[in-house]
């Protein structure tokens, strides 16, 4: 994938987005969409996706990257507290040259814990319900926070 290369419709976070793919999903609002990341490097991995057809930070308007990072913002620390993590990375990798594999652009929210390697980028699928678990535990401390 080129960092120039046209927005593909099809990619697997345009299919969330629409609602033709499944996602467990833990916030959401106008701009972005935030949901568990299906092979997690961490548990608690979340990903804020835009919903503006964008592959890259080089093709996406500085307005709909300040939204990802606004939301970023917001639920970074719910997450955090939701899986009592003691720290967490962020990553948002362009072109696959980098590393990227899905051509939307997207936030990675790894929580993180001393000691504890993260593991492989986007190689282990995760237990789905343990996976949907972790989200809903996530999405009810963005959502007990943000009502605060
Ligand atoms: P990238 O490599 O583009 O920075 O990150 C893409 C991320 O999407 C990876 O961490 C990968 O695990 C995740 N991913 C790939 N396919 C799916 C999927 O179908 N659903 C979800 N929720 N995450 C996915």
């Amino acid at each position: 994938m080129k960092l120039d290369e046209a927005y593909d419709d099809n990619n697997i976070f345009a299919k969330i987005l629409r609602g033709d793919l499944p996602s467990f999903k833990v916030y959401e609002d106008a701009h972005t969409l935030a949901f568990m990341d299906i092979m997690p490097q961490s548990p608690g991995h979340v990903l804020v996706i835009t919903k503006t057809p964008a592959t890259n930070l080089l093709t996406i308007s500085a307005e709909a990257a300040r939204a990802v990072m606004d939301t970023t913002h917001k639920i970074a620390p719910s997450i955090q507290k939701a899986m009592q993590a003691p720290g967490f990375m962020l990553a948002q990798l362009n072109g696959s040259e980098a590393g990227q594999t899905v051509p939307h652009l997207h936030m990675h929210i790894v929580p993180r814990t001393g000691g504890i390697d993260i593991g492989f980028h986007a190689r282990d699928v995760a237990d789905m319900d343990e996976l949907k678990a972790i989200g809903e535990k996530i999405a009810a401390q963005i959502a007990a926070d943000l009502a605060d």
